[in-house]
């Protein structure tokens, strides 16, 4: 399986279009030689893949079409013969205008209902039949908020999929359709999202996801957003559900906010969803040592990763 981290900032990216901490001037001012370079981050998505033609992405971040622009992969492509035949045949059929839109995104998953998780979704709902999946609370607030707006209620435009991940149940295994290869499921993250209604049931306000490649066995963790601060270590006490999910997994990307659990873990551990007020991106030497220290990489907008 192939994993594409779009992004790797968290809210805002890095550099924060109003902010002149170390972190953002790093990244304007590379040839500055008392800063240590950082590449610019913008905010957090990763695309996943089995045979790095079709992807799935795992949040859509507002920055989504500069994403794609990015990354080649993402972007459509010449229709193959036989793909062209059917095209002929549906524009003789007189089905669409439209035949030209298509694309190698088939399906978006929203780990939780924030801006940075969602803004993209109202560029990709042009996208005929694009197939949504979420969580109830997360559905609800989306079709609340933002879907009579902005056309998202659409049936044509965005299928949506419940997961169901709400009220006393807190995981949820799902397939994906052209994507036979790999078994998605979807855990609860403790802890109520910034915003949400106070007093409302907090479990699928924010999920996390774990993508097991069904040839290999291999799992791949996607954890962007952990309460802050999190502390796992009371976590791991507590026996919190995604640290089950941690341990099993050959690679993580886990919310740099967070602590890495004391506990050992096999796989690869890797740092992503950061703020520009992360401790990697501010302590320059001493992070590095951190880094090494906690056998952990930091994330970065086209890194690709082969699990
Ligand atoms: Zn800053």
């Amino acid at each position: 399986m192939k994993i594409l981290v779009l992004g790797s900032g968290a809210d805002g990216g890095v550099p924060q279009w109003n902010c002149s901490c170390h972190a953002c001037r790093a990244c304007r001012e590379a040839s500055q030689p008392a800063l240590k370079p950082q590449p610019q981050r913008s905010q957090s998505s990763v695309a996943v893949s089995q045979d790095g033609l079709s992807w799935v992405l795992l949040n859509a971040a507002p920055d989504i079409t500069q994403q794609i622009r990015a990354n080649p992969q993402l972007q459509p492509r010449a229709p193959l013969e036989k793909e062209a035949e059917a095209e002929k045949a549906q524009k003789a059929a007189k089905v669409p205008p439209d035949s030209d839109l298509h694309s190698p995104i088939k399906a978006l998953v929203l780990l939780d209902g924030q801006w940075q998780s969602v803004g993209g979704l109202l560029n990709l709902r042009d996208r005929a039949g694009l197939e949504v999946y979420a969580t109830p609370p997360v559905f609800e607030d989306l079709t609340e908020s933002l879907s009579q707006r902005f056309g998202l209620e659409n049936r044509d435009s965005v299928r949506w999929h419940l997961l169901p991940v709400a009220g006393s149940q807190t995981q949820a295994e799902f397939r994906i359709p052209g994507f036979g290869g790999l078994r998605f499921v979807a855990f609860a993250v403790p802890g109520a999202v910034p915003g949400a209604a106070p007093g409302a049931d907090s479990v699928g306000q924010r999920i996390a996801v774990a993508v097991e490649d069904l040839a290999s066995g291999r799992v791949f963790v996607y954890a962007p957003d952990l309460p802050t601060p999190h502390d796992a270590a009371e976590a791991e006490a507590e026996g919190e559900p995604e640290l089950a999910w941690l341990q099993d997994a050959a690679c993580l990307l886990v919310d740099g906010s967070a602590e890495w659990p004391s506990r050992s873990l096999a796989g690869r551990r890797i740092s992503t969803h950061l703020s520009h007020h992360s401790r990697w991106l501010n302590e320059s030497a001493g992070a590095d040592r951190q880094l090494a220290a906690e056998a952990c990489e930091l994330a970065f907008d086209g890194m690709v990763i082969e699990v």
